[in-house]
């Protein structure tokens, strides 16, 4: 750190993300990627003259992309906002909607607490209930910017459509942001409640369910003038935010939604394959509806699972807080992958013994 960083940057304790080691193949299972690759006309469509076209700026506006994604959720092109990413959705609500302050769960994505500390946000921790589902009264009556993933990580647990509707409801003055990054897995997304609610962002990502955590792109759905404030921050920072591959990928994506689709129903399949198993070994698995699970076992501790099984060469998240700390985040891979993972285990187990 330079002697130059402003005061509030030095002391910033910014974002750990999941390890991306390079040192050998993983049966990686940490950053809750999709194990399947994007669909074949995506892979086609990036080709060699689009790749040629690089030297041209892209579509700040994004326009073909717009119309396709907003076709597919049902709603107009002017309540759609894209980014490069969805964590560039976050950092702009954080930035455009805190200045009342901003409530969160105790255990929840670990980016939020740093948007907060990022633009000196009063921030309001509002613990999950001991089953760790997010304590709904809580959160009523605030009137500061909620921001509620759903369903949640790293518990993979899912708040009920009429406990949101509950939130944005009593938080009439103030923005409700819900993060749906793991929705497609078996949840219910409260896209359907933004005609309804002028105070209700929802913001999801092609990070997970669309295989394409590495073109990085997000959207969020909402009320038009939100969706203006996000472009009015978006055209202050950095216009061409979304690369043109990235848009021609998300584009194709989205026309071959049931290929994903498809493809979240395997990895819900294999979920529940994986809970099976690690329940016959003992494990306490939270409610998943999530391409993930959290799991904790009594025979073995969360942060002693997490190293043995990188020594066998499969990756899963652990997380040192308060709360969590015997818990691992496992990622639904591939039914392969799974099956690689609970051998591991069992494996581990079995030395303990
Ligand atoms: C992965 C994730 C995101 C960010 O995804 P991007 O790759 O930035 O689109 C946002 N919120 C939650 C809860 C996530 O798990």
């Amino acid at each position: 750190m330079s002697k130059f960083l402003n005061k509030q940057l030095q002391k910033l304790e910014s974002y750990t993300p999941g390890e991306q080691p390079q040192d050998k193949r993983y049966v990686k299972l940490n950053t809750n990627e999709s194990p399947y690759p994007p669909s074949d006309n995506v892979i086609k469509a990036i080709n060699e003259a689009e790749i040629k076209d690089l030297r041209l700026y892209c579509d700040p506006e994004c326009k073909i992309l717009r119309k396709t994604l907003a076709d597919c959720y049902g709603v107009k092109p002017e309540n759609v906002f894209l980014s490069n990413g969805s964590d560039d959705i976050l950092n702009f609500s954080f930035m455009a909607y805190g200045n009342k302050g901003v409530a969160f769960a105790d255990i929840t994505y670990g980016f939020y607490s740093v948007f907060a500390e990022l633009y000196g946000l009063e921030t309001e921790i509002i613990p999950l209930k001991p089953d760790f589902t997010i304590d709904t009264d809580r959160f009523c009556g605030l009137n500061k910017l909620i921001v509620i993933a759903n369903p949640n990580a790293p518990t993979g647990i899912e708040l009920p459509l009429e406990e949101i509707e509950k939130i944005i409801v009593s938080n009439k003055e103030s923005v409700v942001l819900i993060d749906e990054a793991y929705v497609d897995f078996g949840g219910t997304s409260a896209v359907s409640l933004t005609e309804k609610y002028d105070n209700l962002l929802v913001v999801a990502t092609f990070s997970k369910s669309r295989s394409m955590a590495g073109a990085r792109l997000g959207f969020a759905v909402g009320n038009k003038e939100l969706i203006m404030d996000l472009e009015k921050i978006k055209y202050s920072t950095n216009p061409y935010n979304i690369n043109r591959l990235t848009q021609i990928a998300g584009t194709k994506a989205i026309e071959e939604n049931g290929y994903y689709m498809n493809n979240c129903q395997k990895i819900t399949r294999t979920r529940e394959y994986t809970v099976k198993e690690l329940e016959k070994l003992g494990f306490r698995i939270l409610p998943s509806k999530a391409n993930f699970i959290f799991a904790e076992s009594d025979k073995i501790g969360g942060n002693e699972l997490y190293i043995k099984l990188k020594e066998k060469g499969v990756l899963v998240r652990h997380f040192e807080k308060p709360r969590i700390s015997n818990f691992n985040r496992i990622t639904i891979g591939s039914q392969e992958e799974m099956e690689t993972f609970i051998l591991a285990v069992k494996n581990i187990l079995g030395e303990n013994l």
